[in-house]
């Protein structure tokens, strides 16, 4: 069976866009491929978090993982520091990588311009600490987003040049993988590109969003003066309401409003409130199930014991085999 990594940092509460985008694809995986989905804690130290907050975000990113679907017995979903094996890969895999690859990656390139003050060789090697994550478990396949091809090129690079230098074939060259074919854009409410967390929280609907928050940013989202003439082009702004709209809303409802925006009939108020009324029900159990996760100390402790022993197990068996390869030994 073939092995998928995929991690997620924790930076707060999931969006549609991370549902959608990642979480409904992980679901089906988990069916059929070896997965492992981690929570990228040691990456969110190159921002330097403070201990409660990156301690909350890793409970709220599980339980919003297991809320959604995940299923620990069927995938192994596992806190990175827990597993502390990457980091002794992450080491021996920095001796392979080149300062100048490393610099000129646009993610680090980026980050630079953001905070000049704090690039800090964490930040640098970020490309080989992901290597890391997916060479930890011999992973074939990644789940990316268009952002992280090139870290995933990099990894391909690191794990060929590993090869090479131990005359062995022993880290396959893992894969991007788009399951199901498309890679799908969840686009923000405010007719802006993505919907992600650093375009603005009225933007982006949390999975956690109660109604009356979800009522602010639906009703108070962008629209235009409406279809001008028979069959008009759709603005942006109404666009991405009709995207959102076709994620929660039967095909039935989806066709009336197309077909009023056709016709120049629509009302926008209404197709808000229909937006409203099906996303509201769309999250609700969601939602529910998220506050009983979250709330159950035990259950989530039990989660991560189980999963951290699996995880650990493929960890140092990678670790222990790779030592041997670079010439260390493991016998006392
Ligand atoms: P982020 O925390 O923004 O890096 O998102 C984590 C993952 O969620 C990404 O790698 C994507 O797979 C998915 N994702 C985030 N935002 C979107 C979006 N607007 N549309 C589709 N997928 C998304």
């Amino acid at each position: 069976m073939e092995t998928i990594v995929s991690g997620m940092r924790p930076t707060g509460h999931l969006h549609l866009g991370n549902y959608f985008g990642a979480l409904t694809n992980f679901i089906k995986m988990q069916e059929n491929y070896n997965c492992y989905f981690f929570i990228a804690d040691f990456h969110m130290l190159t921002t330097h978090p403070n201990p409660n907050d990156l301690q909350d975000n890793v409970r709220i990113i599980l339980s919003e993982y297991l809320a959604s679907g995940l299923d620990p017995e069927k995938a192994v979903i596992y806190v990175q520091s827990m597993v502390p094996e990457v980091t002794e890969l992450y080491m021996y895999l920095n001796m392979i990588t080149y300062v100048g690859e490393l610099e000129r990656t646009s993610a680090f390139k980026e980050k630079v311009r953001q905070n000049p003050n704090n690039v800090n060789a964490g930040l640098l090697t970020y490309p080989t600490l992901m290597a890391a994550d997916i060479l930890l478990h011999r992973a074939t396949k990644v789940p990316v987003g268009k952002d992280q091809q090139q870290h995933l090129e990099m990894t391909r690079d690191i794990a060929e040049r590993f090869n090479k230098l131990y005359t062995t074939d022993y880290f396959p060259l893992p894969q991007a993988f788009n399951f199901e074919g498309e890679l799908v854009k969840i686009p923000s409410l405010d007719g802006n590109g993505k919907m992600s967390k650093s375009y603005g929280e009225k933007a982006t609907i949390y999975l956690t969003d109660e109604s009356n928050v979800l009522k602010k940013k639906i009703m108070g989202a962008k629209t235009d003066e409406g279809p001008q003439s028979a069959n008009s082009q759709k603005s942006v702004e109404i666009e991405n309401l009709f995207s959102l709209m076709k994620l929660v809303s039967s095909a039935d409802t989806v066709k009336h409003f197309e077909d009023a925006y056709a016709d120049c009939s629509i009302r926008y108020g209404d197709f808000k409130k229909q937006l409203l009324a099906d996303m509201d029900l769309f999250l609700q159990p969601i939602r529910e199930r998220i506050k009983d996760i979250y709330s159950n100390q035990a259950y989530l402790d039990k989660v991560i014991a189980i999963s951290t022993e699996k995880a650990r197990q493929s960890a140092k068996k990678t670790v222990k085999e790779v030592r041997e390869i670079i010439g260390f030994r493991n016998d006392i």
